[in-house]
């Protein structure tokens, strides 16, 4: 299915905490490893496990999110709605806490980035996305059970595209569209940033709607019926 070449010297998904492919990237990640050296400020790996039916993907870790933490969508608005969401449809278990030792589990579901490292106002170029663009399509080989995508945004539809051997003029982003990419179903829904979510672009409903569509993809599911309606921020 995934045509683009692995990682130079990698066989993972996962690339190393120095890893010197993008150099804008580097020297923006070493920049704040010396103002803030207690803060994770490297490749932020998936979270979830590599056996999931079901892969989320955005579009790169936020400065004070992820970068910070460690983990995906983890102590920025993001994460509020993201994981929420999750806890409500049953593809995480424990409470979201925004931090990475919260204990939260995700169940048959896994989280990446289109992106692994944190970019400049949280706009990866082009040459950084396609270089990235390697782990992404290792991350799809290495899930055995993988049937369905969710791409949060357009940056990540169109790069699940490509790293799934598609064209994207064959494929155009829509929230709430689904397309079939081999044996894949991905899934697309406007990225929960709390820009998109402050001016209506995305709703919860909307949100729960995409993740519920792409839940019943991954496993076969029946109707979609997650456990409570309302979306309750837990920060
Ligand atoms: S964005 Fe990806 S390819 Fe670029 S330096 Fe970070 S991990 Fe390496």
């Amino acid at each position: 299915m995934a045509q683009t070449a692995q990682p130079a010297g990698r066989s993972s998904g996962k690339p190393g905490r120095d890893c010197s492919r993008c150099p804008r990237l580097v020297d923006f990640r070493n920049t704040w490893r010396g103002r803030e050296p207690q803060w994770f400020n490297a490749p932020v790996a998936s979270f979830g496990p590599i056996d999931a039916s079901l892969l989320i993907v955005g579009l790169a870790p936020g400065l004070r999110g992820a970068n910070r933490t460690g983990r995906p969508f983890t102590g920025d608005y993001a994460g509020d709605l993201l994981y929420a969401t999750l806890l409500q449809f049953g593809l995480a278990r424990g409470s979201y806490r925004a931090d990475p030792q919260d204990g939260l589990e995700l169940i048959d579901c896994r989280i990446t980035n289109a992106v692994r490292c944190v970019p400049p106002e949280n706009k990866p170029t082009p040459q950084e996305i396609n270089t990235c663009r390697d782990f992404l399509v290792a991350t799809i080989k290495e899930m055995p059970r993988l049937r369905a995508v969710v791409a949060l945004g357009r940056i990540a539809h169109d790069t699940v595209v490509v790293a799934s051997g598609g064209r994207r003029s064959e494929f155009p982003f829509g929230h709430g569209k689904r397309h079939a990419l081999g044996a894949l179903t991905l899934v697309d829904s406007y990225h929960c940033s709390r820009y998109n979510t402050n001016t209506g672009v995305l709703t919860p409903q909307m949100f729960h709607a995409a993740i519920g569509e792409a839940r019943n993809a991954a496993q076969g599911a029946g109707a979609v019926t997650p456990r409570a309606q309302a979306v309750t921020r837990t920060t």
